[in-house]
């Protein structure tokens, strides 16, 4: 069934300390008032993972890591192993943010694999894709959506999707305060939608969450989110705050 979901990506932000009291203040501004099907979701950094899930047990927020390798284990200096999270009791994994795109090189075909080791490894992937400012201003975008989607994820059997959580984060308005408009994160998100149609059928099509992520506030959060095939978001920036964060699930 298609869930709601507010995840926050806390990217390389936040000491131990930092990051407990974040926990805190979230767990304190969600307690109450959520409709029964949204999910809370927070991506610490990996060396807070273990902290967070022990400090996340009896709320509804849920953890999630950043990022993963791969193989199942083996020389990788550096790396952390599908197996490794799901030892500290994570369920959920961020793959293909446009971050570990850019900075880390890492393609649509090694994305395909990282996608296939979560899921064999029992984990959920929100996984991320999204144009860049170029290809908006070229009109490539629905194209190079498509291919991305096609490239790492179509290879997927059907039933793979109840763990595929997808979130089109175009480029140019990840930290940047520039939102893609409601009516752009929609049309975008319908096409996706459509895609999953042609490829898999209306049912995992209609099942899928499509959350948007790039600058969303407090303030633009509730139009956003008011979108038919908008089913939540993911949050950067704003998810450091427990005030802002919290506002923005409750938008939902
Ligand atoms: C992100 O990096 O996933 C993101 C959406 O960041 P921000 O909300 O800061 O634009």
């Amino acid at each position: 069934m298609k869930q709601k979901i507010v995840a926050g990506n806390w990217k390389m932000n936040k000491n131990l300390k930092e990051a407990k009291e974040l926990i805190k203040g979230i767990k304190k501004e969600v307690k109450a008032g959520l409709k029964d099907n949204t999910r809370v979701i927070i991506a610490p950094s990996f060396v807070n993972l273990q902290s967070a899930v022990k400090k996340t047990k009896k709320s509804i927020v849920e953890v999630a890591a950043q990022n993963m390798h791969q193989a199942k284990s083996g020389a990788y200096t550096g790396e952390v192993s599908a197996d490794m999270l799901t030892n500290l009791g994570i369920g959920i994994v961020i793959l293909g943010h446009s971050e570990r795109r850019e900075y880390f090189a890492e393609t649509d075909e090694l994305l395909a694999k990282k996608v296939d080791a979560a899921l064999g490894n029992g984990l959920e992937v929100v996984f991320c894709f999204g144009e860049s400012l170029e290809d908006r201003r070229s009109g490539n975008h629905f194209e190079i959506v498509e291919n991305q989607l096609k490239k790492a994820l179509f290879h997927l059997q059907k039933e793979n999707f109840k763990d595929i959580i997808l979130a089109y984060e175009p480029v140019w308005a990840i930290g940047t305060g520039e939102t893609a408009s409601p009516e752009q994160a929609q049309e975008i998100h319908a096409f996706v939608r459509e895609l999953f149609t042609k490829e898999y059928g209306d049912e995992t099509a209609n099942a899928i969450s499509i959350l948007y992520g790039g600058s969303v506030k407090p303030a633009n959060a509730k139009e956003i989110f008011s979108k038919p095939d908008v089913d939540g978001g993911l949050i950067g920036g704003a998810a450091l705050n427990a005030e802002d964060f919290a506002a923005i699930i409750k938008s939902i």
